[in-house]
């Protein structure tokens, strides 16, 4: 049976430890503060947003609320962003994707200024991670690392395969996982004889974006299994990338969907704000 990597566990952790030092800079008199942007009412998007706020308020950090309507033109949410920007009393600025169609996402998120991009999509902090310089990572891949790390994994030197190649997943993973000394192949959907590829793997990020795709045939014996997926099936029940009841016999740890990934990128998010107001020494 594989060892359940405990996503629910291992963020509550993050998020105490986040808690903690939020409570040491209030105690010399300094806050932290996360803008919040929500363009339209996504129902999805509503409920990410509301697990953002609410985890904001658990650790201590202000969210600062901005609900615009679903026809908010680019110039008015640039506008928004150039004045959060100039804000010495806020340290992140996050705007919840996906954006209307009349909005570019990249022309948004290349104005948020990157001292205060927590999402770490920012090509500035995307440029940092891959030449190994410090700065903000996505939340989901830095998660995944926590995750590894907390459940003594070892990755360096370890044959690590990452499927999925975008901008917010596949990519910073691979990259964070070079950084961690692996040795990383990235697949897509063009990889010839995927499963011949999966199958070396020491450490397997499935990040592909279709439900119980990865089954035990993709997966060497003892594995360490990442499932990054999140969808919901017929019967409206959560399941991931990885097909978990033919993987897992096979597999020497794993995570669950739900409690796996998941819970771990708003922790990443909270210790991004954090980052953000230690650099400003706010
Ligand atoms: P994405 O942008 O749709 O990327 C999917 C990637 O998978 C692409 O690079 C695509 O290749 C590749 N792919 C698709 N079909 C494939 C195939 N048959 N064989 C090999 N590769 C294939 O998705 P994403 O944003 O990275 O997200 C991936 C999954 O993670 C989704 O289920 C998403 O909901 C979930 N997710 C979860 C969290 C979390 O907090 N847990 C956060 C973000 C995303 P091409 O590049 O060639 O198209």
């Amino acid at each position: 049976m594989a060892f359940l990597i405990d996503g629910k566990k291992i963020s509550a952790e993050i998020k105490e430890e986040v808690k903690e030092a939020v409570a040491k800079l209030a105690a010399e008199g300094k806050k932290v503060s996360l803008a919040v942007i929500q363009v339209g009412n996504d129902p999805a998007s509503s409920v990410y947003v509301g697990n953002k706020k609410k985890a904001c308020e658990y650790v201590g950090i202000q969210s600062l609320s901005y609900e615009l309507p679903e026809e908010t033109t680019e110039a008015e949410l640039l506008k928004l962003v150039e004045e959060l920007n100039n804000r010495a009393d806020v340290n992140g600025i996050l705007v919840q994707l996906p954006l209307p169609k009349q909005i570019s996402e990249d022309k948004v998120i290349q104005a948020i200024s990157p001292d205060k991009d927590v999402d770490g999509f920012h090509v500035q902090n995307v440029g940092r991670l891959s030449v190994g310089a410090d700065g903000f990572v996505s939340c989901t891949p830095a998660g995944i690392i926590e995750l590894l790390k907390r459940s003594d994994v070892e990755i360096a030197g370890k044959e690590c395969v990452v499927i999925g190649r975008s901008n917010i997943v596949g990519k910073p993973m691979a990259a964070l996982l070079i950084r961690e000394n692996g040795t990383v192949t990235v697949c897509h959907s063009k990889t010839k004889d995927l499963k011949e590829v999966t199958k070396r793997a020491d450490i397997l990020v499935a990040a592909i974006g279709k439900p119980k795709f990865i089954t035990a045939e993709y997966v060497k014996d003892g594995a360490v299994v990442i499932d990054v997926g999140i969808h919901r099936n017929a019967d409206n029940k959560l399941c991931g990338d990885v097909d978990f009841d033919s993987v897992e016999p096979k597999a020497s740890a794993i995570t669950p969907v739900p409690g796996g990934v998941g819970p771990m990128t708003i922790a990443m998010l909270m210790v991004n704000c954090l980052k953000s107001a230690e650099m400003t020494g706010k």
